[in-house]
């Protein structure tokens, strides 16, 4: 199609009309043809002693016609359209390039924590694929953690414990994405054996100002400091909200205040050790 023309459509359509979904499922097949994706890295910082844990792996859109697309926009889509498997083969594979990379430069005690759709969870052989692709960059799988929101776990209970406990053998920690946000944050506790928790970013934010939203962190962080589980909050602006988070006993923290997401140059750069 004329891009001019792509590029009128889609502004004029309505967000979840046919029309639009059309036009996403094209951009994200240009995308994957064209290597308009790429990764950026978000520190993972101990609270502890401000040590640099890990990074978390993103993925980002540029279209050369419509410009940066959110990737809560074609992540969904993707996962819709079933394009996720491509994507996140992709993703698998430049985060843990971009791993190998980050150890050839010294960062020998941090881990890479990426992403997984439920889609990509259920469909093929991720399991096998993942771990031949740490084979085959020589990675140990202790130096991967893979994230799930709730909705992924809930999907297919027996299936997805197969799949966690295979990880899990190997090293590969599993941990629940946005936790607190889905309707079966409890229960998944009980029926998986799960690493650590990402506390969502919707409950960092007001934690200094809200009582009921300080009372929910904190219950989160004692009760996984009670399951020995392991614990980041993300979305951590303020030095107020570290503070809190750091008297909590939360183990680590992610967010702007810490260090943005950034391309792998800019991570090696600003994160070397001197
Ligand atoms: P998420 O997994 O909850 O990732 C954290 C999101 O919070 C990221 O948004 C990050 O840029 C943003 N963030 C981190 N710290 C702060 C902060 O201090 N303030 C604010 N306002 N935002 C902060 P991003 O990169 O836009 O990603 C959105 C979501 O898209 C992710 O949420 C994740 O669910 C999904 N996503 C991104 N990359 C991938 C991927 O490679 N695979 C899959 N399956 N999903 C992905
Ligand atoms: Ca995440
Ligand atoms: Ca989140």
């Amino acid at each position: 199609m004329n891009p001019k023309l792509l590029a009128k459509t889609i502004e004029d359509e309505p967000r979840n009309s046919t029309a639009h979904s059309n036009k996403l499922t094209q951009i994200i097949d240009d995308a994957l043809k064209n290597r308009q994706f790429s990764m950026v890295y978000q520190p993972l910082i101990s609270t502890q002693d401000s040590s640099l844990i890990g990074f978390e792996a993103l993925c980002r859109c540029q279209s050369p016609i419509f410009g940066f697309i959110s990737p809560d926009e074609f992540i969904q889509h993707a996962e819709a359209s079933g394009q996720i498997i491509d994507l996140g083969n992709w993703v698998f594979q430049q985060s843990l390039l971009d791993l190998r990379r980050l150890k050839q430069h010294g960062f020998d005690n941090i881990r890479m924590s990426i992403n997984v759709s439920p889609v990509q969870l259920f469909s093929g052989n991720i399991f096998e694929d993942f771990m031949s692709l740490l084979m085959q960059l020589g990675i140990p799988p202790e130096h991967v953690k893979l994230e799930l929101t709730e909705t992924a776990m809930v999907r297919k209970p027996e299936q997805a414990i197969l799949i966690f406990e295979a990880f899990q053998r190997e090293g590969v920690q599993i941990w629940v994405d946005d936790f607190g946000t889905g309707f079966a944050s409890l229960s998944l506790l009980q029926k998986y054996k799960i690493d650590g928790l990402k506390i969502d970013r919707s409950f960092v934010d007001h934690i200094a100002l809200n009582n009921d939203d300080f009372t929910l962190v904190s219950a989160v962080i004692a009760m996984a400091q009670r399951l020995g589980l392991h614990i980041i909050a993300e979305g951590v602006e303020t030095d107020t909200q570290l503070q809190i988070l750091n008297q909590l006993g939360c183990e680590a923290v992610q967010g702007y205040l810490l260090g943005r997401p950034a391309r792998i140059e800019k991570i090696i750069k600003q994160w070397s050790k001197p």
